[in-house]
């Protein structure tokens, strides 16, 4: 397989679109990004050339798989509050962490939980409703974009669901309109193939929910006695609340990585609220994107298995869900967890945190280290060297990676299959 080659319709594991279209060759474990890549998976692919020893260390001296699983497990076995954090995999490896979490009772919490939580506190609070890629691609005539350029983050995100010809139900998606909300930098993917600009409201992140709630009042005929909101004059406003009301099919769209202020929870539960208050007139969705690093994937599994979103111990034999308690950064920094368990098997710029305590990191070769950790197993990299599942950005689909090369790399579930046997 890792003879040179080159692959159609491979599925892009960087970012929560999974695009399912990249062409890619590889020469023998080099991977190059030839068609239909973007400014983070062309870099990301060619990243993954091997760089690092492929062997496990255990106190920094290589060491064989068995020998690092049998010394995690004895740090495992130690520990009084394991902490599995990073939690960057896939399914696979996400069901094998929970099942050895379950284990040794272990708190769980993803790298990337701060902003995945924004959205999930609000949803366990008002709930939302939302729309798949899918739908958004073949219905929406308005897409809302707020608070984000999206492209930073999703690059091909309007390629795919905006600008695209084709829709399934008639649809001209080049007429689409768009509105950007915020003080985004790249509006430039928004301008449509007939040359039409976007409509920029600019408003500063942090008042972004003042100018929601405005809305929302003149939606609901609510009388408001002020010249603007979130700096944004009242005309303005209410022209944006007529654009928004006369929409077919409104998609609002937001990142909420990108909603990096105090209790942006709050924005997003206003956004949500807007949303349900455009439903009394006209149909109107959220589209929420994350799933990088898969914590889209690691959310839903863990979701599944317990019943409730990451930051939940297993501490007691049944979980305890607690945002705040059990945050990893916290636990670590008031030292209430006395061993560290990071997964990070995408990246290598997703590194453990800073910590004095026994530290394990099934991680991609080359991975940046703070410090030599007492054990490292370099791990293979799903939907490259080994085929995976992964949740795509809106949840609805569960998305298959094919193997691209030959690896001499356990997966994270074979990694964690290894510890849990000799944890017995
Ligand atoms: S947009 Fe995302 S999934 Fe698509 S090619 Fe770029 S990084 Fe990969």
């Amino acid at each position: 397989m890792s003879a040179n080659l080159q692959l159609d319709d491979v599925a892009c594991p960087f970012c929560g679109l999974l695009c399912d279209d990249l062409r890619v060759a590889v020469a023998q474990d080099e991977l190059t990004v030839v068609a239909n890549g973007c400014p983070i998976s062309t870099p990301a692919f060619a990243s993954l050339a091997p760089n690092g020893p492929a062997t496990p260390r255990v106190a920094g001296r290589a060491a064989t798989l068995r020998e690092a699983a049998t010394a995690a497990a004895a740090i495992l076995r130690q520990a009084r509050q394991p902490l599995f954090a990073g939690l960057g995999t896939d399914v696979g490896g996400m069901r094998q962490a929970l099942e050895l979490a379950d284990r040794c009772g272990a708190v769980l919490d993803h790298m990337n939980a701060e902003s995945t939580l924004r959205n999930l506190l609000a949803l366990q609070d008002e709930g939302l409703i939302a729309t798949t890629l899918s739908e958004a691609r073949n219905r929406a005539d308005l897409m809302l974009i707020v608070g984000t350029d999206v492209v930073s983050r999703y690059p091909r995100f309007f390629e795919r669901v905006v600008w695209n010809p084709e829709t399934l139900f008639g649809l001209n998606g080049a007429k689409r309109e768009v509105v950007y909300l915020g003080e985004v930098v790249n509006t430039a993917p928004g301008v449509a193939p007939d040359g039409r600009l976007p409509w920029v409201v600019s408003c500063a992140p942090s008042r972004l929910g003042e100018l929601i709630g405005a809305l929302r009042c003149v939606l609901a005929d609510r009388p408001m006695d002020a010249r603007g909101a979130g700096g944004v004059p009242m005309d303005t406003v209410k022209a944006l609340a007529d654009k928004l009301r006369r929409a077919r099919y409104g998609v609002a769209v937001w990142t909420s990585a990108d909603f990096s202020f105090p209790h942006a929870e709050l924005v997003v539960q206003s956004l949500c609220e807007l949303i349900k208050e455009l439903n009394r007139e006209t149909r109107f969705c959220g589209l929420p994107l994350a799933g990088n690093d898969g914590d889209v994937t690691a959310n839903e599994v863990h979701v599944w298995q317990t019943g409730f979103p990451f930051r939940t111990s297993l501490g007691r034999g049944y979980p305890e869900y607690d945002p705040y308690h059990h945050c990893a950064a916290r636990l670590l920094a008031r030292g209430e967890a006395d061993a560290l368990v990071w997964i990070s098997s995408y990246s290598d710029r997703r590194p453990p945190p800073p910590t004095d305590v026994p530290t394990v990191v099934l991680g991609r070769r080359g991975l940046e280290l703070p410090r030599e950790p007492e054990v490292f197993i370099p791990v293979a990299t799903p939907g490259v060297d080994h085929a995976a599942h992964l949740f795509r950005a809106d949840k609805a689909v569960v998305v298959r990676l094919g193997q691209l090369r030959e690896s001499p790399l356990p997966s994270v579930a074979q990694a964690l299959a290894a510890i849990e046997e000799a944890y017995s």
